[in-house]
């Protein structure tokens, strides 16, 4: 209750610093006010700061910040009793009206109750349509119930402010849509929603990845692997994510060897990402282990690395048998690369050895990445 109380002084002061005139009336009230909070009898305040608010709506800030330091605190319920009492005074200004249901709407968003949230935010959109408060509010909603089409619904009217962000999150969300009609085997759907998420943002690689992975399963691995090499020009750190992918559709064709040369070439043109192992593994895939190994005894001695290092060691270990030597050296890399992780949120920094397109963290789309840039070691 302390900090409550001091910071609500605080506001006082902020507050009859701008409204001197009314100053001496309102102070004593506010301090009886005051008093009520100190002794944890909010009911007989909140009744003294509604009758100021009354005789003057001015003073409605100091509310907002109680409401807001209540809701700090986790005491909801005592925010939406301040925010109800304000939306039920008869004398209440209307332009105070859209603010009052937001700050009501966060009150019922920290409860958990999302229908009624969602209900005020709605409220609040019809008095101001340019809200973008209660846009982003909705669409937090929408995508918490996975209610994929009312977020579009919500999202594409923030779309022509700013495509660069709204385009990305659209997008998502259909590709969402485009991941249930896969599960249903509506292949049409699938097209159409994943077609629709490049439209809003052409650098979508989920959306590529879902129309690439259906040609791959009908089949058209020359389509498939056309749309897998497309990733690279939306974003060439996600090539990673279909390596396996492209080496499926490759094998089909039985040319898994033009699936290394495209590597290499992709290696030449995008120095800083680190494909090393990526190759490795594609290499014995297609021609053997010991291709594997001449290609990576050659480059690690001009790229460095202990994932390298790793490989090598562990090929060397299957030639020669278990060997306590090779074993010890494989654990020490082990423990020198505990850091590495096999992706990380580029907005936040989260990292984790699974995808996801939603970082569990922030919640921004499409920012886990592999982490393939090369490590400094
Ligand atoms: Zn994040």
């Amino acid at each position: 209750m302390i900090p409550i109380a001091i910071g609500f002084l605080w506001l006082l002061f902020r507050t009859t610093q701008t409204h001197k005139r009314q100053q001496s009336t309102l102070s004593s009230e506010y301090f009886k006010g005051l008093n009520y909070l100190l002794n944890d009898e909010q009911g007989k305040a909140l009744d003294i700061f509604v009758k100021l608010v009354e005789s003057n709506w001015d003073t409605i800030d100091t509310h907002f910040a109680l409401g807001k330091i209540y809701r700090k605190n986790g005491e909801m319920d005592k925010a939406i009793k301040i925010h109800q009492g304000l939306i039920a005074r008869p004398s209440l200004p209307e332009q105070y009206r859209s603010k009052i249901l937001l700050e009501l709407g966060y009150d019922y968003l920290g409860a958990g109750w999302f229908d009624r949230a969602e209900g005020l935010f709605k409220e609040v959109l019809i008095q101001d349509k340019k809200s973008k408060e209660a846009r982003h509010n909705l669409i937090l909603i929408y995508q918490q119930e996975k209610d994929w089409y009312k977020a579009i619904e919500i999202a594409v009217d923030l779309f022509a402010d700013n495509p660069a962000v709204t385009g990305p999150m659209i997008a998502h969300y259909y590709c969402e849509l485009a991941d249930i009609a896969k599960t249903k085997g509506d292949i049409t759907q699938l097209e159409n929603n994943a077609n629709k998420a490049l439209k809003y943002d052409a650098a979508c690689v989920r959306a590529t990845i879902l129309l690439a992975d259906q040609a791959k399963a009908s089949g058209d691995y020359k389509k498939a692997i056309k749309l897998y090499e497309s990733i690279e020009k939306q974003d060439a750190e996600s090539i990673i994510l279909v390596i396996d992918s492209m080496l499926e559709c490759y094998a089909s064709l039985s040319s898994e060897n033009k699936l290394y040369e495209y590597l290499l070439d992709l290696q030449k043109r995008h120095e800083n990402l680190f494909l090393q192992t990526v190759i490795v593994s594609v290499l014995e895939k297609s021609q053997g282990k010991q291709a594997a190994i001449d290609y990576l005894s050659d480059k690690i001695k001009h790229q460095p690395s202990l994932a390298g290092i790793q490989k090598l060691v562990s090929y060397k270990e299957e030639e020669i048998g278990a060997d306590k030597i090779f074993s010890d050296l494989d654990k020490a890399i082990s423990v020198m690369q505990k850091d590495s992780v096999e992706y990380r949120c580029q907005k936040c920094g989260f990292s984790s050895n699974t995808h996801y397109w939603l970082c569990p963290s922030c919640n921004h789309w499409g920012r886990v990445k592999p982490s393939v840039i090369e490590h400094e070691h």
